[in-house]
């Protein structure tokens, strides 16, 4: 057998070479090597519960997506100019998943690649320039989803630096912005329509509006009550195209909805989806109305090489048939009422517990240094997170302050292991 290469070398011959502009978690990584359902295992056959991959949506290693794979790579794997029925049949399935009105889908790879179309769709279906988005938000790395990313914990210089044709407004967020509290939905949309005064006077006309619908890059904070329908509203009474970027909030995992939207009773235009739709395989979607769809035309036809191949959608469809049949949004629900409800409790104990956001298994706890100024406890969300390792527990912090721990593990998480996670969690906040 070749022995496993020490992880610190190991970091140091990445560092040599991978591009030092991204993060790794940790400053001294477990060397991962492999995963099992909601557990990763290092070479030194150390195991960690998996509060962070809600990428691998129905876990690690899962069996059913290996045999799935492998049947299908020795098949046929070829680019969506031909004609092949995978492509078909996941194209119908999401079709029928999505909210009402939106039964026409674009494949892609990414997340990054699902907004960038998104905001070209919105842009071209109405011939305009002006995106509106969110503070606070994290939306993707190309040119136009950079562009609508403000979220400081990612780009300390993000609110000087975005293009002309993004116009920022203020995230709702009930915890630390201007207006608190789930009703603050009617001042956030009088701060909106003021925005939007501005801009007509400015001769800025709307292309589309986009955000999370619950503010996953924020620590999962619930948009207040009501928020997103009146902006959607809004938009459409200026004619643009009202975007939900579900890449990290939907398809499933909030547990009482499939779709963020849903939470916030609002139907959006476009959806854009990734991440957890391929389980770690480069997958991502558009989902949008015909017609949107179709004024693409106007630029020309769409091809992604390997977007929609009959390999990521055979993924595509294992990972919705494996959450159907193993009832993984339930678990999310259950699992994650479960798990909300005992962060919670670990409030009343640690005064360091500011809030607990989310909902099913989007969860995030804010760490303050002071629950009247919410003064954010970034140094101790690192400690605590590298206490958690040691723990046996991977979790990692968001937000503009880097101070929320999000909590968003593969959707098989069990009973068991939340609360393994909990108790590790109420140790490691008694040594700070
Ligand atoms: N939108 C949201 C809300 C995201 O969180 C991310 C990734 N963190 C993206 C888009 C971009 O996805 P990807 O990394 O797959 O390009």
């Amino acid at each position: 057998a070749v022995a496993a290469p020490d992880p610190e070398a190991s970091l140091a011959r990445r560092d040599a070479t991978f591009a030092q502009v991204q993060e790794h978690y940790f400053a001294h990584p477990p060397l991962i090597e492999r995963g099992w359902r909601h557990h990763l295992v290092d070479t030194r056959a150390q195991t960690y519960i998996d509060m962070v991959n809600n990428v691998t949506q129905i876990g690690h290693g899962h069996p059913r997506l290996v045999e799935a794979v492998r049947d299908q790579w020795a098949r046929l794997n070829t680019n969506s100019r031909f004609h092949y029925d995978e492509l078909s049949r996941f194209t119908e399935r999401l079709a029928e998943l999505a909210p009402e009105g939106l039964d026409t889908v674009f494949l892609v790879n990414s997340g990054s690649e699902a907004v960038d179309l998104a905001l070209r769709l919105a842009q071209i279906h109405t011939g305009r320039r002006t995106i509106l988005a969110v503070t606070e938000a994290y939306h993707g790395w190309t040119m136009a989803s950079d562009a609508v990313s403000s979220s400081l914990g990612d780009n300390p210089r993000a609110l000087e630096t975005r293009p002309d044709w993004v116009k920022l407004v203020a995230a709702p967020n009930s915890l630390r912005g201007k207006h608190l509290g789930p009703d603050s939905a009617p001042a956030y949309l009088a701060d909106l329509d003021a925005d939007l005064a501005a801009l007509d006077a400015a001769g800025a006309e709307v292309a589309g509006y986009i955000a999370e619908p619950v503010f996953g890059n924020a620590g999962g904070l619930m948009l207040p009550d009501g928020y997103l329908a009146g902006v959607y509203e809004r938009i459409r009474a200026r004619g643009g195209v009202c975007i939900a970027d579900e890449v990290q909030v939907g398809y499933g995992r909030l547990g009482h909805y499939f779709w963020g939207t849903e939470q916030q009773g609002a139907v959006p235009d476009v959806i854009t989806i990734a991440k957890a739709m391929g389980n770690g395989q480069p997958l991502g979607a558009v989902i949008t109305r015909r017609e949107i769809a179709e004024s693409f035309a106007a630029e020309g036809s769409f091809f992604s090489s390997a977007g929609g191949s009959p390999v990521s959608s055979v993924v595509g469809l294992t990972v919705l048939d494996v959450m159907r049949d193993e009832h993984l949004q339930e678990n999310a629900a259950t699992v994650g009422d479960h798990l909300a409800a005992r962060l919670r409790e670990l409030g009343d104990r640690h005064p360091l517990v500011g809030a607990v956001h989310g909902m099913g298994l989007y969860l995030g706890m804010e760490l303050v240094l002071d629950r009247e100024t919410l003064k954010p406890a970034t140094a101790e969300a690192a400690l605590v997170c590298d206490r958690m390792l040691a723990e046996g527990c991977i979790v990692q912090p968001t937000g503009d302050y880097k101070n929320v721990l999000k909590i968003k593990p593969p959707l098989c998480i069990t009973h068991e292991s939340a609360d393994r996670f909990v108790d590790a969690l109420d140790l490691v906040l008694a040594t700070l």
